[in-house]
């Protein structure tokens, strides 16, 4: 049935535009294999913990792999984002997640939790991101997503268009957590598609960090340079 639906719709990778075959998903393995991985996870001290240091406590911090404005990488996630393509995030999801695991660093996860979308936005959406994310990563770290665990106080305007300075002010106070009791003394991994200025996933920390004895660990798809 692929190979019929492959014949008649052929499937492009958003990379570098090459016909995809039959046994490769959402990119080609070309593509694939020159992932700019960051390898964060091999170390505690890396540039994605780093970013946090003196604004909030996370235990530890992994990107999967480096993102700029002109990496031709942002179209797979722009699909994954806008153009409801969920299993290209679900598969670097699992590449994320399977690193994590084998790093060691992160073994001691007890709950995985998405960076709550608004509901109006994830109506229109259909999915929210983070959370097709945080399933692949649970799944990979044989754990599971703590849903409802943030909720979104107000909306925000895309932050796609703000400075540092504009994004926290923007975020701040949005987020707050909504399963207090069930995050006590446990170690949860906040997960996100991008990471840039990280306002949004400290405000997220913040509101984590209110569960008595809670420890907050961060995990993202992207990290921009
Ligand atoms: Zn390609």
């Amino acid at each position: 049935m692929r190979e019929l639906a492959d014949i008649l719709f052929p499937r492009i990778c958003p990379v570098c535009g090459v016909v995809l075959n039959g046994a490769e998903r959402e990119i080609c393995l070309g593509c694939l294999s020159s992932l700019p991985l960051t390898y964060f996870w091999t170390r505690e001290d890396n540039p994605a913990a780093e970013l946090f240091w003196g604004r909030v406590y996370f235990k530890k911090a992994a990107s999967l792999f480096f993102y700029n404005e002109g990496s031709p990488y942002r179209h797979l996630i722009h699909n994954f984002k806008y153009k409801g393509r969920r299993e290209a995030g679900a598969m670097l999801g699992r590449m994320l997640g399977k690193r994590l695991r084998e790093s060691g660093l992160f073994c001691d996860i007890d709950y995985v939790v998405a960076v709550p979308l608004h509901p109006l936005k994830q109506w229109m959406r259909g999915y929210n991101q983070a959370e097709v994310i945080a399933e692949a990563i649970a799944e990979e770290l044989g754990t599971k997503v703590l849903k409802g665990a943030l909720r979104r106080n107000s909306f925000t305007a895309t932050q796609t268009t703000k400075n540092a300075q504009e994004r926290w002010s923007n975020v701040s106070g949005v987020f707050r957590i909504a399963r207090k009791r069930s995050l006590e003394n446990k170690h949860v991994l906040l997960v996100d598609d991008v990471l840039t200025t990280g306002a949004t996933l400290e405000a997220c920390g913040h509101a984590l960090l209110e569960s008595e004895g809670c420890k907050v660990s961060v995990a993202t798809l992207a990290f921009v340079e």
